[in-house]
């Protein structure tokens, strides 16, 4: 009989168990300090986006800002259609939002989460309520140490996600750990101009970054989407994949990252002559209306006062001088992000080294019977299931090794 020990029971280290209690033969545990798959409960705002429908394997690995290259090993032995299939036949019913994300029909992660419970108990896993506090090599494989007592285990699975002890147990038995940051999360933004407008979101922005005057490589499908304004910065979707693509970049105060947004969907001079047009048509009106024809009124406002122009002035009396102005805000609006909203982030960049993980089996390279799974890894995609989708595929890659 072979022992396994899995540390964190976040969805890659259940889906690792589910598929390692395969073999009859197999004895598994799952270690986890707090509920298992509670991280599952707040994942696509409680509905659970649980993968995104691209089905050609390279093509989804696009979605990763890192990884991309071992996920193609990884989602060619177990890809979206597989993960639908999965959770068809423990139950959840999925479906395929217009966006391309899915979802459970129930819109629930909470029966996502029961779905997978009832497989670790029929499945006979053992859950164990611990705080895993080191682990140790022992002759026939591992010890686990927790504040329960101490647990050997002949295979060891770490899947403690982003945050867990997992990176230093890693660390402790040979394994290099790439730099942790944040990624997909919100920005904080020097223009305080903006915090009354906190809350308000615009759809279908397209964004440029640069950071000390070089422009930053966001890939096409990466650079559209929709942002929110928060009290002390940007979010939103958009913003979540700009910090993701340059979690690394290094920005601060002294030297922030420049995103220019374009929030009318036509370039400059293009949109300059559609505009005056619109001015000369409605040269009896207020600027303010006339510009509130392209975004929400209370964002025109506080563009026309960053313009030092005055609301009430009438279209007809603008001056080209500040119609260029308002053209430059509404096509290239500028903001400099200084840093990441704290703790904010929904998922790590960095973690165990993929050069150092078979992506055929999931093991270590350096160390036989210890396997990774998860965000753990140094792994991570955009918003839109892509994360989720990396436990599901590495967590039963891990498995099936083990059950074999
Ligand atoms: C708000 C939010 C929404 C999200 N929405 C989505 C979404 O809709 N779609 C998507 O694809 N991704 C989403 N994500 C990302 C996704 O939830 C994570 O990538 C995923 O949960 C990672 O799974 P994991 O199993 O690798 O690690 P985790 O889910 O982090 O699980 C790790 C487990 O290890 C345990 N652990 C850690 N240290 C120890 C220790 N010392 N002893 C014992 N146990 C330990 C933890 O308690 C935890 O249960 C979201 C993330 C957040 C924060």
């Amino acid at each position: 009989m072979n022992t396994a020990g899995i540390i964190g029971g976040g969805p890659a280290g259940v889906m690792c168990a589910i598929f390692a209690a395969q073999n009859p033969e197999n004895k598994i545990f799952i270690f986890d300090k707090n509920i298992i798959l509670n991280t599952l409960l707040p994942t696509g705002g409680g509905r659970c986006n649980l993968a995104y429908a691209e089905f050609n394997f390279k093509d989804l690995a696009k979605f990763y800002p890192r990884g991309e290259k071992f996920l193609y090993s990884v989602f060619s032995r177990f890809c979206t259609q597989d993960t639908i299939d999965f959770f068809n036949k423990t139950g959840v019913k999925t479906y395929v939002q217009e966006d391309l994300r899915v979802f459970p029909v129930t819109d629930s992660s909470k029966d996502v989460k029961n779905a997978l419970l009832k497989q670790i108990d029929k499945k006979n896993i053992k859950k164990v309520f611990a705080n895993v506090l080191d682990v140790k090599k022992a002759a026939d494989g591992f010890e686990i140490v927790t504040d329960k007592g101490n647990y050997p285990v002949q295979k060891l699975v770490i899947s403690t996600g982003g945050k867990g002890i997992g990176h230093s147990i890693a660390k402790k038995l040979g394994h290099n750990i790439t730099e942790l940051k944040p990624a997909l999360s919100a920005l904080i933004t020097n223009e305080k101009i903006f915090t009354p407008l906190s809350g308000m979101s615009l759809k279908n922005i397209k964004a440029q970054v640069f950071f000390k005057n070089n422009k930053i490589k966001i890939p096409e499908h990466a650079s559209l989407g929709d942002i929110l304004f928060t009290h002390n910065g940007i979010s939103g979707p958009l913003i979540y994949r700009i910090s993701s693509y340059c979690a690394y970049v290094g920005f601060d105060a002294q030297n922030p990252l420049k995103l220019v947004l374009n929030l009318v969907g036509q370039q400059n001079s293009e949109f300059d002559s559609i505009f005056l047009e619109q001015l000369k048509r409605n040269a009896q009106k207020d600027v303010l209306n006339v510009v509130s024809c392209y975004i929400p009124k209370n964002l025109a406002a506080v563009i026309l006062k960053k313009c030092g122009i005055d609301c009430g002035i009438k279209a007809g009396q603008l001056s080209k001088k500040d119609r260029e102005k308002i053209v430059q805000n509404l096509t290239s609006l500028t903001l400099h992000a200084v840093e990441t909203a704290h703790g904010e982030e929904i998922v790590t960049a960095g973690g165990v080294d993929l050069k150092e993980i078979d992506s055929k089996t999931m093991e270590s390279k350096l160390v036989p019977g210890l396997y990774f799974c998860g965000e753990v890894l140094d792994i991570d995609g955009l918003t839109g299931g892509f994360n989720l989708q990396n436990c599901w595929s590495t967590g039963y890659i891990a498995g099936r090794t083990i059950a074999v």
